[in-house]
């Protein structure tokens, strides 16, 4: 079951509306087993729009298409789809009714363009459209299914979830497609590819294993393929519980939770507290714990310890350790824990101390250098870590890196 997409509209191909269509069309497709093999973008250009049908006929069972159906004269996707089928426009009487209607209801005067939008290739099956006035079509030639709707978001939405897709499961004989996503964290790319080779050429011929990485975090997906559910589920259970065995210590959770998410679990279930003391990270992290629907049940507060005063008056760092050792330092952020832990009384703290740069390193402590600490009852853990030299990255990357150290605390106690 082969699908592609064709995305037609000039404001896509110059970066001023992101195909957002395709993402959807290709998600909702994959879940009912389709493999897409191709995602199109082209412009309102009749040569283009007719290379890329010509393109997908016979190699496709079913081609999704968007846009270029406006009533304006941009728009083109009507006559060049008349023109590729071989047949002309007609009125359709239901569709210029439902137009009229939706006119009067917002009290518009008809025009001719209105009528236009109710002009379909005769050979089409017209798809209604509830939510505006540009119909979607259906053909199909060469066992080829094509579907082309609106440009708007919400339209061809509607359109897929109440004709197009309850048709196209009846049609084709469903295959499974079960996707697993682990996350990880604490590895690069590279590093990981290679602890995986063996398990990756182990794999079944119908799993298959794709790296996602996204600043620090590594998603694994797992997409199994098959025809029974029960099965695959099962096959694909096993594979991740080999994943498990072979990188115990990177992965962090499964199914796009993130580090903050977890984090929230795990103070919930052992109902411990949490406070941050930061300075280079400047709040990333309580932001990223309060982004947590039901934060309150565990997070306390912050203090954001940008300068030196502000880590000696409210966190009681001492002025000697900050001369001798310096604000990015071991000693220093140790201090800015178990300052913080206090100060909010809180069961866990985590505080960073770093350079996010560009500006601002030294041969000792060079600009991505970052220092953690995460203080509980039992111990003061620290961990020094350095990145590159982008600040908006290395903020974000400071604070996964606290997060995960502090994630790997709580379950250590
Ligand atoms: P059209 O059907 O070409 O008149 O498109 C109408 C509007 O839908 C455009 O102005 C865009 O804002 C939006 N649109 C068109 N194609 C896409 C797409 N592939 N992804 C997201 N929005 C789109
Ligand atoms: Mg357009």
């Amino acid at each position: 079951m082969k699908a592609s997409i064709i995305t037609i509209g000039d404001e896509l191909l110059i970066g001023q509306t992101i195909d957002t269509n395709s993402a959807w069309m290709g998600a909702e497709l994959s879940k009912y087993g389709f493999d897409v093999y191709r995602i199109t973008s082209v412009h309102d250009r009749r040569e283009d729009i007719l290379y890329s049908l010509k393109e997908a006929t016979g190699k496709s069972d079913v081609v999704l298409i968007t846009g270029g159906l406006g009533p304006t004269s941009d728009d083109i996707t009507k006559q060049t789809l008349c023109e590729f089928f071989d047949t002309h426009l007609i009125i359709n009487e239901d569709v210029l009714f439902m137009i009229e209607k939706m006119m009067h209801h917002r009290n518009f005067p008809m025009n001719d363009k209105n009528h236009r939008q109710a002009e379909v290739p005769e050979s089409c099956r017209v798809l209604k459209n509830a939510e505006g006035t540009a119909p979607g079509m259906w053909f199909e030639r060469d066992n080829t299914i094509f579907i082309s709707m609106p440009g708007v978001p919400h339209e061809m939405k509607h359109l897929m979830e109440k004709m197009v897709l309850p048709e196209l499961k009846k049609r084709f004989t469903s295959q499974t497609i079960i996707h697993r996503n682990i996350m990880t964290y604490g590895t690069f790319e590279s590093k990981l590819a290679d602890i995986l080779t063996d398990f990756e050429s182990g794999l079944p011929s119908n799993i298959k294993l794709a790296y996602l990485p996204a600043s620090g975090i590594i998603k694994l997906r797992l997409t199994g393929t098959g025809s029974d559910k029960e099965s695959l589920s099962k096959k694909l259970n096993d594979q991740v519980d080999i994943l498990y065995k072979t990188i115990p210590e990177y992965i962090y959770a499964e199914d796009e939770e993130s580090l903050e998410m977890v984090i929230g679990k795990l103070l919930k279930s052992k109902q411990k507290t949490l406070s941050a003391a930061e300075s280079c990270t400047g709040g990333e992290i309580a932001h990223l714990i309060t982004s947590v629907s039901g934060s309150s049940a565990y997070y306390k507060g912050s203090v954001i310890a940008y300068a030196n005063s502000v880590k000696m008056q409210l966190l009681g760092v001492k002025a000697s350790t900050i001369e001798k050792y310096g604000a990015v330092s071991q000693q220093t952020v140790k201090e800015m824990a178990e300052g913080s832990r206090k100060l909010f009384a809180t069961d866990y703290s985590v505080a960073t101390s770093g350079i996010a740069g560009p500006d601002g390193g030294s041969d000792e402590k060079p600009v991505g250098i970052l220092w953690i600490a995460v203080a509980s009852e039992k111990e003061v853990v620290c961990e020094k870590r350095v990145f590159g030299d982008n600040r908006t990255i290395n903020i974000k990357r400071f604070s996964l890196a606290s997060l995960n150290l502090l994630r790997k605390q709580i379950i250590k106690q």
